[in-house]
């Protein structure tokens, strides 16, 4: 290995491109900036110019419950899932959040009551999104406790079950696990769109959420929403947004729903559309690529491994294929018992399976970054494999 780091350095040392050799290589967070170049080649079509008398008011719409949700951001969501099938919108509340990381806060305060016995306890099924415990615990609420893994759950008592599918971090389609009466779940679909995952039927669940962040790749707007079918949990998710932050950003929305329209105007006139500009299948298209690219360089060794992934029909493209996730989870194998460490020394970050309630063999990366430094990665993860591998 120590001729391996040698060459290595010899190599980045040389010209131009020895600069990102030499930088550290960080896939830890699921920064979505591989979409930048897809809205850079949209041009203008999704410019907003926004006045300075606009957004003054901190209400959008008093005559809905979610007083704070633009109408025209609600009707994008509303045609955008209809479009993809993904999520049934009929008879359900649309409530808006600063980024899917408030409304599950939100969706938390609207289901423990306030005068139970004990806090209500949340669980998820390991490997668990790494966010969730600590969202959970942070404030130390009464109202509810992180208890980690779902499949460890055995207590008799009411519960709420996050069930992510695909799930963060390891791509898997989720059902929930528990077995328990009293229990209440809540689907995070983040990654529920075509580029990621086949779209099998419209998700019908009690409570979804979903993120810009994910979708379209706009995690700086720091949008997302909750499908809900029961008014009394919206209307104390909106209480929950009220005393937070008193509402959700207007301009956001007004720049979301053009993004959102923009979107689905590309598959209902279809005459100046293609693939590279339809923006699910340029998505689909860049996944697929990173996907092989992945997992050329993890066959050219023993090293590592990743997990097979569902395959099935797609009712939105038409295609079969296998889910094609944000994140990879990689194992290490043979006598490496510490991936993140062992990827570290080789200036890659990930995060560690420790985060996700599993094991330090395990590690997630972030397939979602910019195509040079996936391309680096690649190209680092591929050498370490080989030589590892002699
Ligand atoms: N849920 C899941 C499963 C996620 O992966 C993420 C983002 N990493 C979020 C929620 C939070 O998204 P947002 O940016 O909308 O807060």
């Amino acid at each position: 290995l120590s001729s391996f780091s040698a060459s290595f350095t010899t190599q980045a040392k040389q010209g131009n491109e020895g600069l990102i050799q030499q930088q550290l290589i960080n896939l830890d967070h699921g920064d979505p900036t591989m979409y930048q170049s897809y809205w850079k080649q949209m041009g203008d079509k999704t410019t907003v110019v926004i006045s300075g008398w606009q957004s003054v008011s901190y209400f959008s719409d008093t005559k809905t419950h979610c007083w704070f949700l633009e109408p025209g951001f609600a009707n994008a969501v509303t045609r955008l899932h209809n479009l993809v099938g993904n999520a049934e919108t009929g008879n359900r509340h649309i409530v808006v959040g600063t980024g899917s990381t408030q409304l599950f806060q939100a969706v938390l305060y609207a289901l423990c009551p306030s005068d139970a016995p004990e806090p209500m306890s949340i669980v998820s099924a390991a490997p668990f999104y790494s966010s969730y415990p600590l969202i959970t615990e942070c404030l130390k609420s009464g109202l509810y406790k992180w208890r980690g893994d779902a499949n460890e759950f055995d207590r008799d008592e009411p519960y709420v079950e996050l069930v992510t599918y695909p799930n963060n971090p390891d791509g898997s389609i989720r059902e929930p696990v528990v077995n328990g009466s009293g229990g209440i779940l809540l689907h995070d679909l983040a990654y529920y769109w075509p580029q990621y995952t086949p779209i099998s039927s419209p998700a019908d669940h009690e409570i979804m959420l979903f993120t810009l962040s994910k979708c379209t790749g706009h995690a700086g707007m720091r949008l997302g929403w909750a499908l809900v079918k029961d008014e009394a949990i919206a209307k104390k998710m909106v209480k929950f947004i009220e005393i937070s932050s008193i509402g959700v950003s207007k301009d956001s929305q007004v720049r979301a729903a053009k993004i959102l329209d923009v979107i689905a105007d590309t598959y209902e006139h279809t005459e100046t559309s293609n693939d590279s500009t339809r923006f699910f299948d340029y998505g689909y298209q860049e996944m697929a690529k990173r996907w092989r690219q992945l997992r050329e360089a993890v066959n050219k060794g023993q090293t590592f491994s990743l997990p097979n992934l569902p395959v099935g029909k797609c009712n939105f493209s038409n295609r079969t294929f296998g889910t094609q996730p944000a994140f990879a989870w990689m194992k290490c194998e043979k006598t490496i018992d510490d991936c993140e460490t062992f990827l570290r020394k080789h200036k890659i970050l990930t995060r560690g399976g420790v985060h996700f309630g599993s094991s330090k063999k395990f590690v997630r990366i972030s397939l979602i970054g910019h195509e040079e430094e996936y391309n680096e990665f690649i190209r680092r993860l591929s050498l370490i494999n080989s030589v590892e591998s002699l």
